[in-house]
């Protein structure tokens, strides 16, 4: 089994990934302390490297971190908002202090975009950051290019990695991902310096596909002295097609923040769901909110309220609703936060564009 990070494929079967490559099941009690999340209480964060030593550590009142960050290679989709939300929650819960990293230097070497392109997306994901409610006063938000510290830092790391170790990860890779990936290393390993408070546990909420990055950047550490990083994995969100993982080289399979209700209503009209074949055999046999990604929308994102999650699923199984009503409510409820949240966005641009031009 492999995971690429910068590949589209989904996950068959999640359970052999904890065999494979030694991740740690979520306890029971710890998903139960954090069921203010969703991602926790719901099962969508699934795994994790030593996040219980992160948990001990916050537990003891030491100082800890939480690190993540963002490609600016388009708007924010769900899937970032995802990252955000996580990086937002452990930053409250642990009173961690948040590094968020906007990665034009990866955004070039995956995409070929050059910093100005990247300059005004950079803004304005921050912008949704913080609308989403990121505390800006108990964090750092850098470009990576301008960060000597990460730069300083994958030069450190280069000096102890050799090519077939990152042939071995990441399979056969220009050198710019290459330089991406001990970047990336550094952007982890980075509150660990003496500046931030010197050595300290952080933990990296991400989607399972970043797994290569924490394992390459848990070896580095060790071998340079550093604590070994946490992290969670959450599954991945399905494109709207149902097919592949939710990526930005697909525009009509994601939603992003910024989507028009008008778009929203389209994406959603063609979006994968688990409805049968005619409407006398929905009836009857009822829908399948297990194959349906507009279930998953409201599952992963649109949803909080538990009792009404169940709802949905009790009308679906039961032939209850037919899909063409139940995406018209998503669609409704989706807009409705979408709505919301622009507004809040609106406000937080020039931020934004402040704590980016530092
Ligand atoms: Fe999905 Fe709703 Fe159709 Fe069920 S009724 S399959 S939840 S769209």
């Amino acid at each position: 089994m492999e995971i690429n990070p910068w590949g589209n494929e989904l996950i068959k079967d999640y359970e052999e990934l904890f065999t494979e490559f030694g991740l740690q099941h979520v306890p029971e009690e710890l998903r139960k302390r954090l069921s203010e999340s969703r991602y926790f209480r719901r099962g969508i964060v699934f795994a994790h490297r030593d996040f219980d030593a992160f948990v001990k550590s916050a537990d003891k009142k030491e100082k800890v971190a939480v690190m993540s960050g963002i490609k600016p290679s388009s708007r924010f989709h769900l899937g970032s908002k995802m990252t955000a939300e996580e990086i937002i929650f452990l930053q409250k819960k642990f009173k961690a202090k948040a590094f968020y990293c906007v990665a034009d230097n990866e955004a070039y070497a995956d995409n070929g975009m050059a910093y100005e392109e990247t300059a005004p997306l950079a803004v304005d994901n921050v912008a949704d950051l913080l609308a989403l409610g990121l505390d800006e006063k108990n964090a750092v938000i850098y470009k990576q290019s301008e960060c000597l510290n990460v730069l300083n830092l994958a030069q450190l790391f280069a000096r102890r990695t050799t090519l077939n170790t990152l042939e071995a990860l990441y399979g056969h890779q220009n050198l710019g991902l290459y330089l991406a990936v001990l970047t990336q290393a550094g952007d982890i390993v980075q509150p660990q310096l003496g500046e931030f408070g010197g050595k300290k546990h952080v933990v990296v909420p991400v989607g399972i596909d970043q797994d290569p990055h924490l394992r390459f950047t848990r070896d580095v550490a060790a071998k340079c002295g550093y604590v070994l990083p946490s992290s969670t994995y959450h599954r991945f969100f399905r494109a709207l097609n149902g097919e592949t993982k939710m990526s930005k080289r697909e525009p009509m399979g994601i939603l992003t923040l910024n989507d028009s209700p008008e778009l929203v209503r389209k994406k959603l009209v063609r979006a994968f769901t688990g409805g049968r074949a005619t409407v006398e055999e929905q009836k009857r046999l009822g829908g399948e909110w297990r194959k349906c990604v507009v279930y998953e929308l409201m599952l992963f994102h649109f949803e909080d309220d538990d009792a009404e999650l169940a709802k949905v699923k009790r009308d679906c199984e039961t032939g209850k609703i037919m899909c063409g009503e139940c995406k018209a409510r998503r669609v409704e409820k989706i807009n409705a936060w979408l709505k919301a949240h622009r507004e809040r966005r609106k406000k937080a641009m020039p931020k934004a564009e402040k704590l980016l031009s530092r």
